[in-house]
């Protein structure tokens, strides 16, 4: 047998050593908001990555948004050093999950396996991943002990709520400068044949029309802010959603629909609070004198963000230009710009090759239509060899009955090995 096979055969025989990993990771609650039981995780990769040689850091990113002594937010970077002088390979999954939702047939921590899968909040999104990640590298490890260069393995924070106290800590503590790892592969769940390139790019902002309060009976005393933004809205579907759909990339976005820009409103809030649902009371009449709409909008690499921006800003002109007595105020919440590594890089071709040997066809190229913490790596880490490769579907992130393949997770952990094996024992390949 050569190195590959022996490789590909170590993993398929660690089944059961992956399947309760995975298991013991669904377990552990690490739910975001508001981030629990990081700590926990942490602990129990920290004993599992140390019985495989390799040497640990827990860090708690202190003073990060959504730090706190209740829920600080801890995050795990383990690296072991090969034999001679050489390249690093880091495998970076976040450790929380979203909140679990209704519609579930299973204990959602419950790690239960049926039919060749395991369910749970997290399975596909990440759990699956990680788990895949540090069984291809302990196997790695042990078909290979001689190999040079270093492994990483993180476990971060927050990934599903921007991620700044996870990678953006790290990243800008020096965790992923090119100086230090590089290579990266994110094990999000993008299907075990397909490598993500990156990114759309995001700008969040808040609109705020302006009105003026009087009584609901007299509404032509005060100056409705609802009647503004429906004019906003009314202007938003005349141009600019027509003119979003327009606008086509050559990013390999999936799914299909996404490959264009787009824009999604959040949400619009005007006039009185609601009031809790216990009140029996009724609303007083008032004109609202403001109301505000949360705008998403993901944009595409052709894209500048100024232009992303001043696009807004001549919707809101438009309605100003036409309407008298028409205010309005505009707020950024939230920018991230896209990214896309070049196919030629060479995680992108280790992957690749490595695709190909284990399913005897050749990858596919995505770009996902959200973001993730590629976003940090690339722009704090300033480190463009990044990709997005892992088990499980999709679809299935965030969803009642949340599961991840086993047989997929083992072809993904043997695609990462291979990877391990071209890029950290360039002679051991056949
Ligand atoms: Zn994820």
């Amino acid at each position: 047998m050569d190195l590959q096979q022996r490789l590909t055969a170590e993993i398929a025989a660690r089944r059961d050593d992956l399947v309760a990993l995975t298991q013991d990771l669904i377990r552990i609650p690490t739910l975001n908001p508001p981030g629990e039981n990081y700590r926990e995780i942490c602990d129990y990769l920290d004993r599992r990555l140390l019985r495989a040689g390799f040497h640990t850091e827990l860090i708690r990113a202190r003073g990060a948004v959504g730090d706190s002594d209740k829920h600080p937010r801890w995050n795990i970077v383990a690296r072991r050093e090969g034999q001679g002088a050489g390249e690093c390979v880091h495998f970076n999954s976040h450790i929380d999950v979203v909140e679990v939702g209704h519609g579930w047939t299973v204990d959602p921590f419950g790690g239960e396996v049926k039919e060749g899968r395991v369910y749970g909040r997290g399975a596909c999104d990440m759990k699956g991943g990680l788990a895949a990640s540090i069984v291809a590298a302990e196997a790695f490890i042990a078909v290979c002990p001689d190999y040079s260069g270093a492994i990483e393995i993180s476990g971060t924070a927050d990934e599903e709520s921007g991620g700044f106290g996870g990678v953006a800590y790290l990243a800008g503590r020096g965790y992923f400068t090119p100086e230090r790892v590089q290579h990266v592969i994110i094990p999000e769940p993008l299907n075990k044949d397909r490598i993500c390139l990156g990114h759309r790019g995001v700008w969040w902002a808040e609109i705020e029309t302006k009105g003026e309060i009087a009584h609901g009976s007299m509404p032509f005393l005060g100056d409705c802010a609802v009647r503004h933004m429906g004019a906003v809205l009314r202007e938003m579907e005349d141009s600019l959603f027509p003119a979003l759909a327009q606008k086509r990339t050559d990013m390999p976005v999936v799914p299909e629909g996404a490959r264009q820009s787009t824009l999604n409103i959040n949400s619009i809030h005007g006039g009185e609070a609601e009031q809790d649902a216990d009140y029996t009371g009724l609303p007083s009449p008032c004109v609202p004198d403001r109301c505000r709409m949360v705008i998403d909008r993901r944009f595409l690499i052709e894209e500048d963000i100024a232009d992303v921006q001043a696009e807004i800003r001549e919707v809101l002109e438009t309605v100003r230009r036409g309407r008298p007595g028409f205010d309005y105020d505009i707020r950024e919440l939230h920018r991230v710009l896209p990214t896309m590594t070049e196919k030629d890089a060479p995680v992108v071709g280790a992957v690749a090759r490595a695709v190909r040997q284990v399913f005897g066809r050749e990858a596919d190229y995505v770009v996902s239509p959200g973001t993730y913490d590629q976003k940090h790596i690339d722009r704090i880490g300033r480190l463009k060899n990044c990709i997005a490769y892992g088990p499980g579907i999709l679809d299935l992130a965030h969803k009642p009955d949340e599961y991840v393949g086993i047989d997929d997770m083992i072809q993904s952990a043997q695609v990462m090995a291979l990877a391990l094996l071209e890029l950290l024992l360039p002679e051991g390949r056949a």
